[in-house]
């Protein structure tokens, strides 16, 4: 990850500024160790960006390190797929993960021992209610739980149960391993909460290893600890949970060694308008194909944020934007998409492209001739060089930079008037040509030969020019197809739609213009490479694109619309 000056502080540099002066993590020479936990159930979104920006984050700041770990306890809903996902969303965002990728799978025979020392230790037991009477007699939060007729089974009967599980003899549903705290705890996560489940699946790492499974509050703390974690920070909907993070490694201390006593913090979900971020909302909008995978780019993903043209640098610039703090809070979309703005303001080379071609035809240019004209790619930084850009007889313009007719505030072509051809010639429209149905076809001008390299708004002598318009040379332009995307959802909070978040579905958040005319040197550009259209937008090249036929993304209009 690059190196980054302005870093934002917050609550959690300031926890760990108090750890280190105090010799928490073992004094002089201590470093701190964070980790990105995703379960790989589907592929990350922007908000997982900031919980990876703040944990590698935090690892570079710090000179500590951050492990990343798929924490997969739940086999029926994840893949290889999305772990192969994640890390290379990871990784494209500029993260590097100390060691291996760890899997909490890989922890599974200790935390397996870690059950059975708690068992022996009297503080787990073997259910065998069924799951019914579990859910009923857990209480609710104003009634107390109500204590199972097997928790006072004693511990050989409840190793040879746990190990009757772990063998396959006992069905799915007919018996589960708790912890032994409280029934009555005002907190509902520390009513005898499950710690072990029978799952007869097989698993994505593990294969058919186990057909027992350890839940995610479980697995958590012991994988944390293991990998010698100093701070653990996740979302605020864990808050709840540090009880139980905590019961777990208390009750392990003397019966287990490990390198760490990791500390749970909590920090505000990244949640952002016009989209949803849960990875099941996700999924439902790719498998009832309302999107075209999870990388599409109206998609909230890293994967769809990719192929839309953002930049890693953008989004984490985003992020340090947002802060970290302990409110939730919506931020607006508009925030996201300027600063991948800004970024391609800077960055972007400059190009021309036609999105609705109307034939211009200049009657006065010499026949057959093409001159090269050099235009440079980006206006502000010369170190980016120049390009040089075909002119012939037979240029395109946009249809909307036309009219017979308008006022003076129309600062494009009108019949009878002149405009600039970027980094061209100066024209006048003199007359039209009509189809059958009366529709323009074709504009027909003559061009000023003086005028190349001039003042780009001023003709001398002739006073001031309506505009400069793009444009693309006919025989040398490129066709293209390029995409226009838009907000994938009309309403600022979908989840808060009466009717659900798929009632309020943009439904022209794709537009596809299949006409478009690039200019040549587009043709080559590669996957990913970004460009400003002259007066269109930031565009970047999608990955379907051939040279024969180049495919352009919206990444973000050139000024904000909303
Ligand atoms: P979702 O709710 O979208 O399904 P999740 O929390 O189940 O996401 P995990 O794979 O468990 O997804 O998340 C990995 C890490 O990313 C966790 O530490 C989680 O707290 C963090 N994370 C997930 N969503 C957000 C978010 N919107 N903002 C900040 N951090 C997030
Ligand atoms: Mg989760």
């Amino acid at each position: 990850m690059t190196e980054h000056t302005d870093t934002p502080t917050h609550f959690i540099r300031q926890i760990i500024d108090k750890d280190l002066a105090e010799g928490k993590h073992g004094g002089k020479g201590e470093h701190i160790v964070t980790r990105f936990p995703p379960e790989p159930n589907g592929y990350l979104h922007i908000g997982h960006a900031k919980s990876i920006f703040l944990n590698f984050g935090l690892a570079e700041q710090y000179r500590g390190a951050c492990t990343l770990r798929f924490d997969d306890t739940n086999p029926a809903k994840e893949s290889e797929e999305y772990v192969a996902s994640i890390k290379a969303d990871v990784s494209w965002l500029g993260c590097q993960w100390a060691g291996e990728v760890r899997y909490a799978s890989d922890y599974f025979d200790v935390i397996h021992a870690c059950a059975v020392s708690l068992i022996r230790a009297g503080q787990a037991y073997v259910d065998s209610q069924t799951p019914e009477q579990i859910a009923a007699n857990r209480g609710d939060f104003t009634h107390p739980g109500t204590d199972s007729p097997f928790r006072e089974r004693s511990a050989e009967e409840n190793l040879a149960l746990f190990e009757a599980m772990r063998q396959g003899e006992l069905d799915e549903g007919t018996a589960v391993l708790r912890a032994k705290i409280d029934m009555r705890a005002p907190n509902m996560n520390m009513r005898d909460p499950v710690l072990y489940r029978i799952r007869k699946v097989r698993h994505h790492q593990t294969g058919d290893t186990w057909c027992i499974y350890p839940m995610y509050d479980f697995t958590h703390p012991i994988s944390d600890a293991i990998e010698g974690i100093t701070h653990s920070l996740c979302t605020l909907e864990f808050e709840a949970h540090r009880p139980l993070y905590d019961w777990v490694l208390d009750k392990l201390e003397g019966l287990q060694s490990f390198p760490s006593r990791p500390r749970q913090y909590e920090f505000a979900r990244l949640n952002l308008n016009y989209t949803v971020t849960s990875k099941r909302k996700l999924k439902l909008l790719v498998d009832e194909g309302h999107v075209q995978g999870w990388d599409d780019p109206r998609m909230p993903t890293i994967s769809g944020l990719r192929r839309r043209g953002y930049t890693p640098a953008a989004i984490r610039r985003f992020c340090d934007m947002v802060g970290v703090a302990r409110a939730d809070s919506v931020v607006d979309m508009g925030m996201l998409e300027s600063a991948i703005r800004d970024d391609l303001n800077q960055h972007a080379p400059r190009a021309m492209c036609v999105l609705r071609p109307l034939k211009l035809v200049i009657e006065n240019w010499p026949a057959g001739e093409v001159a090269e004209l050099e235009a440079p790619m980006h206006p502000q930084n010369e170190a980016m060089g120049t390009r040089e850009i075909p002119m012939s007889g037979e240029v395109f313009i946009d249809r909307e930079d036309f009219q017979e007719e308008a006022n003076k505030k129309f600062k494009r072509l009108v019949l009878g008037d002149r405009v600039r051809l970027r980094y061209g010639y100066v024209v006048r429209a003199t007359d039209v040509i009509r189809d059958d149905q009366g529709e323009i076809v074709e504009v027909r001008c003559t061009y000023d030969p003086d005028t190349l390299g001039k003042n780009p708004e001023n003709d001398e002598g002739q006073g001031k020019l309506r505009g400069v318009i793009h444009w693309v040379s006919a025989a040398q332009g490129v066709p293209c197809e390029v995409r226009l995307y838009d907000r994938l959802f009309t309403a600022a909070n979908p989840d808060r739609e009466e009717a659900g978040f798929l009632s309020c579905m943009n439904p022209s958040s794709l537009q596809v213009l299949e006409g478009a005319v690039a200019e040549p040197s587009l043709a080559v550009a590669p996957a990913e490479s970004r460009f400003q259209f002259e007066r269109e937008g930031y565009f970047c090249v999608d990955r379907d694109s051939q040279p024969e036929r180049p495919v352009f993304n919206l990444t973000v209009g050139l000024r904000e619309s909303f």
